[in-house]
């Protein structure tokens, strides 16, 4: 289900550009507009749901994650090392309220938040 006022379902349909890095029947990954790592690209499920919270099929989530896994190898960081993370509703401060995650790297990362 699309849904019309969604940013991240304009990208899906076509109607606002992105940077496409892989795309599969259920999930398109594409580069972060404003990346905050060498490599920063976002997985998003091609059906909509507002967040991790909301009740998301576990098929879906391990779509999700599985083409995480495969962006980081695409783009060599398998052995180095990456960050998956999902800002989920306003304390995580999520600002697109699709679900996606961030494949982050090609630099060291601190520990702590995040
Ligand atoms: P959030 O803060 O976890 O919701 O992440 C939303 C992300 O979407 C941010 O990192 C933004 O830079 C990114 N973003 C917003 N608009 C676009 C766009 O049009 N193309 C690609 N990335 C976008």
């Amino acid at each position: 289900m699309s849904h019309d006022d969604c940013l991240f379902c304009k990208i899906i349909a076509g109607e606002i550009p992105c940077k496409k890095v892989y795309e599969s029947n259920s999930v398109l990954a594409f580069e972060d507009i404003s990346p905050q790592m060498p490599v920063h690209v976002l997985v998003i499920p091609k059906t909509h749901y507002d967040s991790l919270a909301d009740s998301v099929p576990p098929a879906v989530l391990g779509d999700v994650f599985s083409a995480a896994a495969h962006v980081a190898e695409m783009k060599g960081l398998t052995k180095r090392g990456f960050r998956v993370i999902a800002n989920t509703n306003d304390d995580a401060q999520q600002t697109v309220h699709h679900l996606h995650v961030h494949v982050l790297g090609g630099a060291p990362m601190n520990s702590g938040n995040p």
